[in-house]
């Protein structure tokens, strides 16, 4: 079986020394092979992505199935963000979530709450039929979401349930208030779960609303950019043709630039991600 393209950089904290920059292009490798690689003691290995959890949750020993879990604040953040990896996971036979804190209520000039929240409703569906990932609505509102003990509850019960090996979410330097709850209501069930997981930031518009971005891991998603751009378009109320221009594809191609792929996805992983490959 093969798994997907990746690269990944370590950047070491500049305290330490200079920026440096260590890629590590994998292509075309086998699930067997990940796995024996995944026993290189840590720091020795710049690399890590999908199979590490594997190992870590003690099934070394045959293949298995990941559950990917991606959570993003309104429809279309999945997809713009992380939508090429979790095409790339379900490709390979992994079940794949796209978890959507609320229905986009408050994003529709012009539409009430409801209307906008069925029409938000039906697209993120449509798109995660392309992505082949099942959609799941938790019960916030679009720009008014909260954090309240209720609310770390309800994130704490939704990854419990879900026992995801690798949960993506929202970075929580970002200048909309959603996509920060989000985070930081994922992060709290995160820590409450014992770490059981591995956790992925990733980022959406750079510049305008996610910032202070520095990636540890790129996805190159150069062969399923179609399949993504598919699912993002599905989001017709959120003019995504053109927003997808103004913002996504430079961060696709820029951040291929620095993966030397020509679309890539970055990621920060969390370094006390239980696998701790870095
Ligand atoms: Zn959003």
């Amino acid at each position: 079986m093969n798994i997907i393209h990746f690269q990944s950089c370590v950047v070491l904290p500049p305290w330490r020394e200079p920026l440096k920059l260590n890629y590590i292009r994998m292509k075309k490798i086998s699930r067997r092979n990940l796995l024996k690689m995944s026993g290189i003691p840590l720091g020795a290995a710049a690399f890590g992505f999908t199979p590490y959890s594997v190992e870590a949750k003690g099934a070394v020993t045959q293949e298995k199935n990941l559950k990917i879990v991606v959570v993003g604040a309104h429809p279309d953040d999945p997809e713009t963000g992380c939508g090429g990896t979790m095409i790339l996971y379900a490709t390979e036979g992994h079940e794949v979530v796209s978890a959507y804190l609320t229905r986009g209520e408050a994003g529709i000039h012009g539409k009430s709450y409801e209307e906008a929240s069925l029409i938000r409703t039906n697209e993120a569906l449509e798109a995660c039929k392309v992505m082949k990932a099942r959609a799941v609505f938790l019960r916030q509102i679009d720009g008014s979401c909260e954090i309240t003990a209720d609310r770390y509850i309800e994130m704490y019960d939704f990854l419990k349930s879900e026992n995801p090996d690798i949960v993506f979410t929202h970075w929580p330097v970002d200048t909309h208030r959603d996509h920060r709850i989000c985070s930081i209501l994922v992060y709290d069930a995160w820590l409450k779960l014992n770490r059981g997981f591995d956790l992925y930031y990733f980022e959406v518009e750079s510049g305008g609303q996610t910032q202070n971005f520095p990636p540890t891991n790129f996805v190159d998603i150069s062969s399923v950019i179609e399949k993504k751009h598919a699912a993002c378009f599905c989001h017709e109320s959120q003019n995504m043709v053109h927003v997808y221009s103004e913002f996504h594809e430079h961060m696709e191609k820029f951040r291929g630039m620095q993966a030397n792929c020509k679309y890539a996805e970055a990621f920060i992983k969390h370094n006390q991600s239980f696998t701790k490959i870095f």
